[in-house]
């Protein structure tokens, strides 16, 4: 019989950071990844680091801790998340006030500067002054997301977990108590597993009949190769569209929609953005749409078309860049910054998904789950559905 401490359903950053801290704390773990291509939200990210994003004292310190462990992550994993520090431009359209939207991140512990075009664009010099009132610039954390997903399972590896590419199709129970998983291939047995599934989270929760408030968005972006364009900063629409939808989205007369598996709730809300990488290549987004069934494939040309036209107005260099567009599912709460803790419903059975801002609050709370796991099972937040 095939038993673990903790098995763990899903390899994007959630599940293999925390895999990695379960596991250094002497656990017996299992990682299920059912995608050997990893087409999943923690590939196609921007990877940025948002440490200045807390509001309260908690998101603080987990920010602060957060931005501290990055410093040190390479060394302890063993390999190069290109872990740095750059800025953070975010744009604000020719018809805003730029002060109504510096308002708007006053609630945030580190406040961004305001700059005029003419100012940003001696920070950013591939942003066109033309297309923006103004800019907010934050100091802002960068890795690279897959290589920092890879060097957590390799050091997840090296400290004796098991990691097996296999799709989780259910969950097991005795009553209401979790006993393990059934997989496409076969069955593992613990009385301790976690939901790291990303966008997935919530079908696979709904299975078991739990109408858990993690939804997903389609996004899509546009990855180029390598170029010699040089990108300094990473730029982002200071009015994020999405983060309004996805708040609509949990409000209670559109939940009930998540209930057929076919509705389309919110289409193509585009926010123009852009990072280069350390290698030179680009990730362009990025369009987001709700729609309840995750198995969709929106459509790559009008994508495309409209990613390139909207990126194009604000950094002009980068519209006719070589790239392929991807897509992947986003998973969000909407009314908190991360669903992580035990779900009361059934023993033994955790979530740690829906995080706002995954690459600041995932890393540190993997950490803090663990000693929860490890030393203090009770001080572990409860999640009643
Ligand atoms: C264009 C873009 C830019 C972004 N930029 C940022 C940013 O700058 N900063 C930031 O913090 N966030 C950013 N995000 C969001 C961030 O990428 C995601 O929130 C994060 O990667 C989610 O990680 P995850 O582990 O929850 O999900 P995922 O990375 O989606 O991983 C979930 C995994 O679970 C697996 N899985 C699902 N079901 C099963 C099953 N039944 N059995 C086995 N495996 C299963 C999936 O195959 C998948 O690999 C961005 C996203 C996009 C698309």
């Amino acid at each position: 019989m095939k038993k673990f401490d903790w098995i763990i359903v899903g390899a994007g950053i959630t599940g293999s950071a925390l895999s990695y801290e379960l596991t250094k704390k002497g656990l017996k773990v299992l990682l299920l990844e059912k995608d050997p291509n990893y087409s999943n939200a923690t590939r196609y990210s921007y990877g940025g680091v948002a440490y200045w994003s807390g509001t309260d004292n908690n998101s603080i310190q987990l920010c602060q801790e957060s931005r501290e462990n990055y410093h040190n992550l390479s060394q302890e994993l063993g390999a190069d998340t290109e872990f740095r520090e750059l800025d953070l431009m975010l744009t604000i359209p020719v018809d805003k006030s730029p002060q109504a939207i510096r308002e708007n991140y006053n609630k945030f512990f580190i406040k961004p500067q305001l700059l005029t075009p003419q100012e940003a664009a001696i920070i950013e010099p591939l942003l066109n002054p033309n297309a923006i009132s103004g800019c907010l610039q934050l100091p802002h954390g960068h890795i690279h997301p897959q290589k920092t997903n890879d060097a957590y399972q390799q050091a997840f590896l090296r400290s004796g977990g098991t990691f097996n590419y296999e799709e989780v199709t259910q969950l097991l129970f005795q009553n209401t108590t979790i006993t393990g998983v059934q997989t496409n291939k076969e069955k593992y047995f613990s009385e301790n597993v976690v939901i790291c599934a990303g966008g997935l989270s919530h079908s696979l929760l709904r299975n078991i009949g739990l109408n858990v408030n993690v939804y997903f968005t389609h996004s899509q972006l546009i990855l180029t190769p390598k170029l010699d364009i040089k990108l300094k900063s990473l730029v982002m629409p200071a009015i994020l569209n999405r983060l309004d939808i996805e708040e609509k989205s949990g409000e209670s007369g559109i939940q009930s929609l998540w209930n057929n598996p076919n509705n389309e709730i919110i289409s193509d809300v585009m926010e123009p953005g852009a990072i280069q990488f350390l290698d030179g290549s680009f990730c362009l987004g990025q369009i987001s749409q709700i729609i309840t069934n995750p198995h969709t494939k929106p459509n790559e040309e009008n994508a495309e078309k409209i990613i390139r036209e909207e990126v194009g107005r604000i950094l002009p260099q980068l519209q006719n860049l070589h790239g392929k567009v991807h897509h992947c599912l986003v998973a969000f709460c909407p009314d908190s910054n991360f669903l992580v803790g035990k779900i009361d419903n059934f023993q033994g059975l955790h979530l740690f998904s829906g995080f706002t801002s995954t690459f600041v609050f995932a890393p540190p709370l993997a950490k803090r789950f663990a000693v929860w796991a490890t030393e203090d099972y009770e001080q572990m937040p409860s999640l009643l559905f």
